[in-house]
């Protein structure tokens, strides 16, 4: 069984560490940090066969020189739509494609998710969806480089996944996501129900991630946009300008 661990750096990013009991190797995503991905290697006396990238942010890809120093070895892997922003990339990837980490027996496929910037990538590997800053627990990226209508279609991509599939989303975003959700469904009980739960877990220290798909089709105003109730709720017509308003919306939202 695959072990999945977030390790916080700095505010609010998680960098995802996949590894097995047993098996000296791990693959991070997005080290926007280099120091806490080696002080856990360190702890944990283990390396790092691969480090895959999302995309070409800093908060994302800061730590990777310095990781390809300390662990020659490991294998950088990314979107090749962001080869020219992030030089340290060694295998470049697209939508279709998959990827296999040897050392860990781990294999998973490309998803292009354009929309945050215009190469974003995901990595799936059931039941485990690496998203980057695609998709939020109740939440979803900003729009930097792409349209609504692509960010929309990214995330239409996701929710096709299945029921069980885990978002391992980059951020700590879920309890603002929340209060701008219930802005928009205050009736919706599910939501409030996960409001008690993830406050819980912050008191705690714990993370809200990864979350579950399952819920999240309940809780994330922007996987609820084809819900018809919604839409006549803010006089939209169609369910992507529903996002697009949501969209703008959430841009211009204070709690
Ligand atoms: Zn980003
Ligand atoms: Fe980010």
């Amino acid at each position: 069984m695959p072990e999945l661990i977030p390790l916080p750096a700095f505010n609010d990013n998680y960098i995802w560490v996949l590894t097995e009991q047993h098996n000296p190797y791990c693959l991070v995503v997005d080290p926007g940090d280099a120091e806490v991905v080696i002080q856990f290697l360190q702890q944990q006396q283990k390396t790092l066969a691969a480090i895959l990238i999302t995309h070409h942010h800093a908060d994302h890809t800061g730590g990777i020189r310095q990781l390809k120093q300390q662990y020659p070895a490991c294998r950088v892997i990314g979107p090749a739509a962001e080869k020219s922003k992030i030089q340290e990339l060694e295998q470049l990837v697209v939508g279709g494609d998959s990827v296999t980490v040897p050392e860990l027996n781990w294999q998973c496929r490309v998803f292009d998710l354009p929309g945050h910037t215009a190469g974003h990538i995901g990595f799936y590997s059931a039941p485990v969806l690496f998203c980057g800053d695609t998709l939020f627990s109740v939440g979803c990226g900003r729009l930097f480089e792409g349209t609504a209508k692509q960010l929309y279609q990214s995330l239409q991509s996701l929710t096709a996944l299945p029921d069980d599939t885990l978002l391992c989303c980059t951020h700590e975003y879920t309890l603002a996501n929340i209060a701008f959700a219930l802005s928009i469904e205050p009736e919706n009980t599910e939501l409030q129900l996960y409001l008690k739960h993830c406050q819980q877990k912050r008191q705690l220290s714990e993370p809200t991630l990864p979350a579950l798909l399952a819920n999240e089709r309940k809780v994330n105003p922007f996987l609820r946009c084809e819900n018809i109730v919604l839409q006549r709720k803010f006089n939209q017509n169609s369910a992507l300008a529903l996002f697009t308003l949501l969209r703008q919306a959430k841009d211009q939202f204070k709690s």
